[in-house]
């Protein structure tokens, strides 16, 4: 069986392996006897497809992206329909009121040709993953039945000649000239809207749950879809009609991941127990490609995820999208732990409000360390957090003093708070001054957000109040030992400070090597021993690198001083290492994100890959003067030929201004504003990884690649290399 280099060693199947043959049947069947143009009218002949993914450390990470011969047919068969049916059978079984169809027969609505399948049951025992079936996207007359599966199916891959990605803008088939636009790319999937979702997820998965984490599954439900408008269903000579359909092998969809326990008991509760005024869950648009929820998984789901939940093979089963939620309310959370731990010793990192926290529960998380929490505090005021949280009062004790449990057992947690105006700055302070003493590792103040669909927009002039937080922030780091993080911490470095790429300190891990040496908040590191690195990604680049006694050259103040950094001092309880989940704090050191030198190499080889003398590089709002002070920097070269487009959140709306949370259709329209307003054109669209996941997608699900499909000009994603997430 042919292998995918990452998983050569192992000797594990190719990632995806069905659903490849599935591709592979279905491209073989869509493309034989036909043409395909560009838009230029001029034939294209691809001869390898590849499933769509963000960029090579995706395709690698997840399985994603590998190059596969096209294997074409010789001779149109005289049942397309019938081999198409063939190949998505050999993945799903459809269902009638989730009872599942494992044989039937079909026939043309025409009447023109028929079969019939007989699946034999599924014994394994594992959770049944079913889907509804989304909304017809466009009646199928048998004529054009494969021009419409093409275009399904190349929603989800890339066809390539000669090791290039060709994007077919027509197909000339027997019957015709037909264009294959690219869906209005302002415009979210079809697949379903929010109401339908949350209803779905009553009796099925929503298609919402994978159609950003496995968007090969709502490509099954749309060819499904496709063949109930095209075909008449019958079951023992009963008229029947497929209103989902599920999959048919489990073991079909364990995919490369990154190994980590997550990707099981993130699964766990689907719900939160408080209702803050300020959510952003409430906020979330009806087409966001995440799936809403009002129960737990099933013990049978949670099962089947921990049964192909293979760390050492860094496999596991393909993985949902559920809105944020609180899962440590799970009664089962001692329980998987434990089994978790029993087979990884990566650490748990969780998210939580902090009231299913109770002493017992912490004492059980401490027998499965290393576990890491971020406690959403708020406010150690406790009839203010009932009022704002919508809390129970005896939960709002248990949120409160589980701090204090936390660092008893010497679990690391890091403090949450929203500076929104529910939560006054003279509280906030008082908050900070109560939780320091307890030596969180870092404190997290976020900036209020809100989307359009919030249903309380809150009534606040974002800059004024934005401002007033970093100014306060800014004093608080002053009065306690905890690095204080303003999220987003963009809007500090690049409208506070004259330099938005110095390494400017925001604080150091309690208990670090940093914390022992004498940095301050507000220090400037300008060398790291003989290094003199000159961005904050050249400076945290160098830390990771340093071992033993080394020298930090600071500004302070105006002043220049050197400190002795002991990388090798013995860490002390808040500090564990570099890595705090997903963030990275060599020495206890704690920076702002930042663009890296790997950016910049990103950005001129693209340009000179393409040979392009005008590019657009998509920025936003936020990140303007960064990204500005970034080019001139370090890609000077090619600074004159370099527009910044910069996009708004409009999807979102209301006072959302990063980049992170921009769709394609966001991008777009910031292209097109730029267009109009500068009456050019580019030779190459430069755009951020960071808005997109493994499998490019963005929030609404789209990938990234449909921008070149529109604008027919090479899109390229500037590298996923972000060093600080915070
Ligand atoms: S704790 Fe978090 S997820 Fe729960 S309601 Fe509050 S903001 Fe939303």
């Amino acid at each position: 069986m042919a292998l995918l280099k990452t998983d050569s060693q192992v000797g594990l199947p190719r990632a995806r392996e069905a659903f490849h043959r599935y591709i592979g049947s279905i491209l073989g069947l869509a493309l034989c006897g036909v043409t395909l143009q560009d838009h230029r009218g001029e034939a294209l002949h691809p001869t390898a497809y590849r499933l769509r993914c963000r960029d090579s450390h995706s395709a690698s990470d997840y399985g994603l992206g590998e190059s596969v011969p096209l294997s074409r047919l010789q001779q149109v068969p005289e049942d397309l329909v019938g081999e198409s049916l063939t190949a998505l059978l050999d993945l799903t079984i459809p269902e009638n009121a989730k009872v599942p169809l494992f044989s039937a027969d079909w026939v043309m609505a025409d009447g023109s040709t028929g079969g019939t399948w007989d699946h034999t049951p599924d014994l394994s025992g594992d959770f049944t993953f079913s889907y509804p079936l989304p909304p017809a996207e466009e009646q199928a007359g048998s004529h054009i039945y494969l021009v419409s599966l093409l275009k399904i199916v190349l929603d989800e891959v890339d066809l390539l000649a000669n090791d290039e990605v060709v994007n077919p803008a027509a197909v000339m088939t027997e019957s015709g000239f037909f264009p294959l636009t690219v869906r209005p790319l302002a415009q979210p999937h079809p697949l379903a809207e929010r109401t339908e979702n949350a209803k779905a997820a009553i009796r099925r998965q929503p298609l919402f749950s994978v159609s950003q984490t496995e968007p090969t599954i709502p490509i099954l439900a749309r060819h499904w879809s496709l063949l109930a408008s095209l075909l008449r269903f019958s079951k023992k000579g009963e008229d029947t009609e497929p209103e989902g359909f599920r999959l048919r092998r489990t073991a079909d969809w364990v995919v490369p991941s990154h190994g980590h326990p997550s990707e099981v008991y993130e699964h766990l509760a689907r719900v939160c127990n408080v209702a803050c005024s300020f959510c952003y869950l409430f906020g979330n648009p009806d087409t966001l490609a995440i799936a809403r929820a009002k129960k737990s998984i099933a013990r049978d789901e949670l099962d089947t995820r921990m049964t192909y939940y293979r760390p050492q093979e860094r496999r596991a089963l393909f993985s949902a999208q559920w809105e944020l939620n609180e899962f440590l309310v799970d009664p089962r959370l001692p329980e998987v732990m434990r089994d978790l731990r029993e087979t990884t010793d990566r650490p748990f990192f969780f998210t939580t409000n902090g009231n299913p926290l109770t002493p017992r529960i912490v004492e059980q998380l401490a027998e499965v360390k290393p576990v890491h929490f971020v406690v959403s505090t708020n406010t150690v005021d406790e009839p203010l957090r009932q009022e704002v949280m919508k809390e129970r009062p005896n939960r709002t004790w248990t949120a409160l003093h589980c701090l204090q449990e936390l660092r008893r057992h010497e679990i690391p947690f890091g403090v949450s708070l929203v500076a929104t105006p529910d939560f006054p700055l003279a509280d906030l302070t008082r908050t900070i001054e109560t939780v320091s003493e307890l030596d969180p590792n870092f404190i997290r103040v976020n900036e209020p957000g809100f989307t359009r669909d919030h249903p309380s927009p809150m009534d606040f002039d974002t800059d004024v109040l934005w401002g007033s937080v970093i100014e306060w922030t800014q004093s608080m780091r002053e009065k306690t030992h905890v690095p204080i993080i303003a999220i987003p911490s963009a809007y500090e470095e690049n409208f506070f400070y004259d330099d938005p790429l110095a390494a400017r300190v925001i604080g150091t891990i309690p208990g670090s090597p940093a914390a022992v040496c004498g940095l301050r908040p507000g220090d400037v590191v300008v060398g790291v021993g003989y290094l003199r690195p000159s961005t904050r990604s050249e400076v945290v680049s160098a830390l990771m690198l340093v071992k033993g006694k080394v020298k930090l050259r600071i500004r302070r103040a105006g002043q220049s001083l050197e400190l002795t950094l002991d990388t090798e001092l013995m860490p002390k309880y808040p500090y564990t290492g570099p890595y705090i989940g997903k963030y990275i704090v060599p020495h206890g050191v704690v920076t702002a994100p930042s663009i890296s030198s790997g950016d910049a190499r990103g950005i001129a080889q693209q340009i000179e890959e393409v040979g392009a003398r005008h590019s657009w590089l998509v920025t936003s709002s936020l990140m303007l003067p960064a990204a500005r002070a970034f080019i001139e920097r370090s890609v000077a070269e090619h600074a004159d030929g370099i527009d910044f487009v910069v996009a708004t959140n409009d999807y979102l709306g209301g006072n959302i201004r990063v980049m992170d949370m921009c769709t394609v259709g966001d991008i777009h329209g910031a292209l097109v504003r730029h267009q109009e307003k500068t009456g050019r054109t580019p030779e190459l669209i430069l755009v951020p990884a960071t808005g997109f996941n493994a499998h490019g997608r963005d929030l609404v699900g789209r990938h990234w690649g449909d921008l070149e499909r529109a604008w027919n000009i090479p899109v390229r994603l500037l590298g996923h290399t972000t060093q600080f997430v915070f």
